[in-house]
């Protein structure tokens, strides 16, 4: 069997023209979805990640702004300039970009981000909605991973879903929102006995290890729906995902590739959440 390659990046661009409809319509009454995002340092993938951000809300006609601080910024006035934009009428989307310089409490600084406007959707309280399968903010990279199995036309309910890996930002919210669509879910970790055992298993698979060409052929069932998260360089420079991507796609039914899988998604999905921020802090949606 040879994968159907699912394409990131087609499936982006037709998501993002749906939600600039959205962006339309609000700017027809009035409202131009903005987003802030800030950055600490200069830490050169952050950059090119923010950079990516910017152009996305350019590309659908959203304001945006990005706020660069040095990297030996106190905690107070980082705090501050969140506050700042908090308040500001014409941000609806703020979020901060990580990882942070040690001397800043991450937890802390995200806890300061209005809930309303945490398009990462990594606030406390986003996060309590998305256990209850009510938040307005999914975390951006699960739910493109569940915008692209639906735009590709896979069932989720019932099967057997695998997450490798646990992180706040891409393993937990991901088996959740599989949850959420009736999948049986399995989560494993690098404490996992027997990974292949439970990766064989899986009907889809999800990989958010940060582990190149870590998850092989033979560790996937025929004709399985395989989702590489992962974005890693190996040691000659060269990006490459989670999954070994030749042999898996001798073996999967469908694969993501790396770059122009997840990535793409991941960012659209942002932008979405950025204009369904600006409909609820206008009124206009729940
Ligand atoms: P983290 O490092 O936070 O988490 C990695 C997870 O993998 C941990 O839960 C860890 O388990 C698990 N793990 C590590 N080794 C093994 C192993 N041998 N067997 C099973 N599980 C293992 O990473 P992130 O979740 O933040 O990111 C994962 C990958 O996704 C990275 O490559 C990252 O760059 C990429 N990424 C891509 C995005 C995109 O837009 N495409 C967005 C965000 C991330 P344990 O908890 O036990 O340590």
């Amino acid at each position: 069997m040879t994968a159907q390659i699912i394409d990131g990046k087609a499936i982006a661009q037709q998501v993002r023209a749906e939600w600039k409809l959205r962006a339309d319509a609000l700017k027809a009454r009035g409202v131009t979805p903005g987003m802030a995002v800030i950055i600490v340092g200069s830490d050169p993938a952050s950059k090119v990640y923010v950079a990516g951000k910017v152009r996305a809300c350019a590309e659908l006609g959203l304001y945006s702004i990005h706020v660069e601080l040095p990297e030996d910024t106190s905690e107070a006035v980082l705090l501050a300039k969140i506050d700042e934009l908090n308040h500001d009428p014409k941000i609806h989307g703020l979020l901060v970009q990580l990882p942070l310089p040690k001397h800043l409490n991450a937890h802390k600084v995200i806890e300061a981000i209005n809930p309303d406007k945490d398009v990462d959707g990594f606030h406390e309280k986003n996060i309590g909605a998305l256990v209850t399968g009510e938040t307005p903010f999914p975390s951006c990279t699960p739910y493109g991973v569940m915008v692209m199995l639906e735009k590709t036309g896979i069932r989720v309910e019932g099967k057997h879903a695998v997450v490798v890996g646990r992180s706040n930002i891409v393993g937990k919210p991901m088996a959740l929102l599989l949850l959420h669509k009736n999948a049986t879910v399995t989560i494993c970790t690098s404490k996992t006995v027997d990974l292949a055992k439970h990766t064989r298993d899986a009907d889809i698979l999800v990989a958010a290890v940060g582990r190149p060409n870590f998850i092989t052929g033979d560790m996937v069932k025929p004709g399985a729906v395989v989702i590489d998260v992962g974005i890693n360089r190996t040691a000659d420079g060269k990006l490459c995902g989670d999954v070994d991507f030749a042999s898996v796609k001798q073996v999967a039914g469908y694969l993501t590739p790396v770059p122009g899988g997840v990535g793409p998604m991941t960012i659209t999905m942002l932008v979405a959440n950025t204009v369904r921020a600006a409909e609820r802090l206008s009124g206009l949606s729940k």
